[in-house]
């Protein structure tokens, strides 16, 4: 028989993985959790139609990587490939509870077809925050501030930098998309037929061409910069003197866009220092203040970002995770007597891992060597009758015959006097 193997794009996260994880995990919940932020969990299924026109007709997400499929009852559903607009959904749909704004983050799987390579997936993890209710860029500054400190909390705050641009309103962006059109059509003669097709639907994509004769045309392009309003101006420079007062660290960068479409005013991205920016983007985010409106809510300002656990665990330093504290080694106690010595160990907070295999006492003992556990627990037919157990300390060979009763005080007083 063939082996069936995993799906491309998706992956096993082993023991090893996970400890690291949930490390990361809970380090980011306890993080959010000092700026109010409350655990918020959607379903990894959506109708389609959610996602579509919020994230972007014309987005490469929706036009080809999301995984659609009609379900047996006839409905068109979608496994969610972020979950910013499910968040807005979950909010719209359960109303705001908090007092106008609520800020919620979310942990989980998120899918999307695209081509795997080193750090990325089709199944990844992002842990995400989202703020709805106000438009004040308090918000957006706070949201970064609690990024840059969970970066210290994680180790890694040397590792990133930040860059922020200012996608205006959505009014002076169609502006700016109207401009570009024409002066694409203009140059028309010197755009490729990727470029050629997007005039129509999304101009700003041309704008990440990599051909030669296309970029010719983009450097003389207009930017949105000349079609920003007062309004938009002040609400990112407001963000972005008290991210300074923060003593965070920032550059602007005008081509900054996002990959969806639901963004305006603040939008930043969290970069890996040395790597070039295509690949290397830990985490995303800004303002969306008309999504909710787009899928038929109140009109709700909102603001949240996203970041990729796989690749924000691979940036963390692994900590060794320490094995199990005990290792219940038999020879020939009784199988309930064994169980009722583990039991006891348990309720007191140990960690035991039992021995099961059979063999002597010098291969359990290797055994329980090789497994980096601190003592051995062993049960053997004298100490059974006598309602004892035997502790080994492994490091020094220290050992010590204690009564069941009185085995967990034991085995914790001989771990602290190895400290
Ligand atoms: P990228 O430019 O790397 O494709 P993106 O702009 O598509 O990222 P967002 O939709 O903003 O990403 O998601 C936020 C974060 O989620 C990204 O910065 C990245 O760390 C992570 N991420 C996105 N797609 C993947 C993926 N396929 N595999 C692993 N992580 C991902
Ligand atoms: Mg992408």
């Amino acid at each position: 028989m063939p082996v069936i193997l995993s799906v491309r794009g998706m992956r096993d996260l082993l023991p090893e993985d996970t400890a690291h994880w949930q490390a990361v995990e809970t380090t980011a919940a306890a993080c959010f959790a000092r700026y109010g932020y409350a655990e918020i969990r959607t379903p990894m299924v959506e109708r389609t139609a959610l996602f579509c026109r919020q994230l972007g007709e014309h987005t490469d997400v929706v036009q080809k990587e999301m995984y659609s499929f009609i379900d047996a009852g006839g409905e068109e559903l979608s496994l969610r490939p972020e979950a910013t607009v499910p968040t807005v959904r979950a909010l719209v749909e359960n109303g705001l509870r908090r007092g106008g704004l609520e800020r919620v983050w979310y942990g989980g799987p998120m899918f999307r077809r695209e081509r795997p390579q080193k750090g990325r997936y089709r199944q990844f993890w992002q842990l995400g925050a989202e703020a709805v209710g106000v438009a004040d860029p308090v918000i957006d500054a706070e949201q970064i501030i609690m990024l840059a400190q969970l970066w210290n909390d994680m180790g890694v705050q040397d590792k990133l930098c930040l860059v922020v641009n200012n996608l205006g309103t959505a009014d002076e962006r169609a502006h700016h998309r109207e401009k570009l059109r024409t002066h694409f059509r203009h140059h028309e003669s010197q755009l490729d037929d990727a470029a050629r097709a997007r005039i129509d639907g999304n101009p700003l994509r041309i704008l990440d061409s990599k051909n030669k004769s296309v970029q010719e045309v983009v450097n003389t392009a207009p930017l949105l910069a000349n079609e920003l309003g007062t309004a938009s101006q002040q609400h990112v420079a407001s963000v972005k003197n008290m991210i300074t007062g923060a003593g965070i660290d920032f550059v602007e960068d005008t081509t900054l866009v996002r990959g969806l479409d639901y963004y305006n005013l603040t939008v930043f991205e969290w970069v890996l220092k040395d790597d070039s920016r295509r690949q290397s983007t830990l985490c995303g985010g800004g303002r969306y203040d008309g999504l909710s409106e787009q899928i038929g809510g109140p009109a709700l300002p909102g603001c949240g970002f996203a970041l990729g656990l796989d690749r924000l665990a691979a940036l963390v330093d692994k900590a060794s995770h320490p094995a199990p504290t005990c290792y219940l080694v038999t020879t020939g106690g009784s199988d309930s007597y064994c169980t009722t010595v583990a039991e006891q160990l348990r309720k007191n907070g140990l960690s035991v891992w039992r021995h099961v295999g059979g063999g002597n006492l010098a291969r359990q003992l290797k055994k329980a060597d090789a497994m980096n556990t601190a003592l051995a627990v062993i049960v053997g037919t004298d100490e059974e009758s006598a309602g004892e157990v035997t502790l080994k300390r492994l490091c020094d060979g220290e050992q010590q015959q204690v009564l069941t009763s009185r085995v967990a005080e034991t085995a914790a007083m001989m771990m602290i006097q190895t400290g």
